[in-house]
């Protein structure tokens, strides 16, 4: 359930990484995220989708202070309505706020030291910060955040190659939620399991979520996946949101062209459902030389001369809002030529 007070406020954010040298004047910029608007709600899992290349990694991991700020700025406000101005926090603050932002990581194989014990693996992050006294204060920190995720007292003296991917997922969400976070950016945090153990840890997700009140940015090249679990579902196109929605309103009437293709690609289980994909044209561009107007217009199947040329703002309501030229709804009041949505 969300209280309306919003978790992170990102303001037109630009992520801009300088690669390799030229020999001529400037290095080439990658821009992987092009001044985006988005407010996520305090309490609130919040879906941000897209394929790979479309930036949604870097602006997860821009929340956590992990990814540059080339323009912009990003606000945190924790559980307790202390604000972190990201771009200018000094050391105290950077701590506090690490404690209190967190991510669970892809791979459950990769992210386990397989030389640590769960205990350990789960109490690092507190002896690194030193939140707590004495030892036997740390052990009932993570016995207590292990029951939290479903493990057992006699998971916490065991390796991690003991353990089946969907238990390791559940060391890795015990590890990032021990300091106490409200912050929880989980980045395909499901995508390296097997579907029915998909299902098991988000459902954990959510019940942690609500019992102990946190805000998920949860990220994901599945639109399936943060169907039944998203309380709204940003869709993210090369750097840019193209449409911001709840998951009803989203699936039943997508809006956005490259919404509209990405929803037609998901398989379905009836063998009678006859296939409407829509087959975009060639691959994602790339964000070194991004294309002019709208990014989508290279692949879009209704692109205009206006779309090669005017960069679509965004426009609707306060639930469903999109990016394109072809939607004929209000512009938001706080839009800018490039993106602003909050949920
Ligand atoms: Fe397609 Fe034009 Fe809409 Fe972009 S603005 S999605 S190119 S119709």
């Amino acid at each position: 359930m969300t209280d309306k007070k919003v978790a992170v406020s990102i303001k037109d954010l630009s992520v801009e990484f300088s690669i390799g040298k030229s020999m001529f004047g400037k290095p080439p910029i990658l821009t992987a995220v092009g001044g985006v608007s988005l407010d996520i709600p305090r309490g609130s899992f919040f879906g941000l989708v897209g394929e790979s290349g479309s930036g949604k990694t870097t602006l997860g991991r821009a929340t956590l202070h992990a990814a540059p700020i080339s323009k912009g700025n990003i606000t945190f406000t924790d559980s307790e309505d202390r604000v972190f101005d990201l771009a200018e926090m000094d050391r105290k603050e950077e701590k506090d706020f690490r404690r209190r932002a967190q991510l669970i990581f892809q791979d459950p194989y990769a992210a386990l030291s397989p030389r640590m014990t769960v205990r350990d693996i789960i109490a690092e992050p507190l002896e690194v910060m030193k939140l707590t006294k004495s030892r036997a204060e740390t052990d009932e920190r993570v016995r207590e955040i292990a029951a939290r995720c479903r493990l057992n007292v006699e998971h916490l003296r065991r390796f991690p190659h003991a353990f089946s991917g969907g238990q390791r997922q559940r060391i890795s969400i015990a590890r990032a939620l021990v300091t106490q976070p409200s912050y929880i950016v989980a980045d395909e945090s499901v995508a390296a399991l097997d579907v029915s153990i998909q299902a098991d840890i988000l459902n954990l997700l959510k019940s942690l979520q609500r019992d102990m009140g946190l805000t998920f940015l949860f990220i994901s090249h599945d639109l399936s996946v943060v169907a039944h679990t998203c309380d709204t579902v940003a869709v993210m196109y090369l750097g840019n949101i193209v449409e911001v929605a709840p998951p009803r309103k989203l699936f039943a009437a997508p809006r956005h062209p490259y919404t509209q293709a990405l929803l037609s690609a998901i398989p379905s289980l009836d063998p009678d459902h006859q296939s409407t994909a829509i087959k975009l044209k060639g691959e994602i561009p790339s964000p070194v030389n991004p294309p002019a107007g709208c990014k989508f217009h290279t692949r879009c199947p209704h692109a205009t001369d206006r779309c090669r040329v005017v960069e679509p703002i965004m426009r609707g309501d306060a639930e469903h809002k999109v990016a394109c030229h072809l939607v004929d709804l209000p512009v938001l009041a706080q839009s800018t030529a490039t993106q602003s949505v909050s949920a």
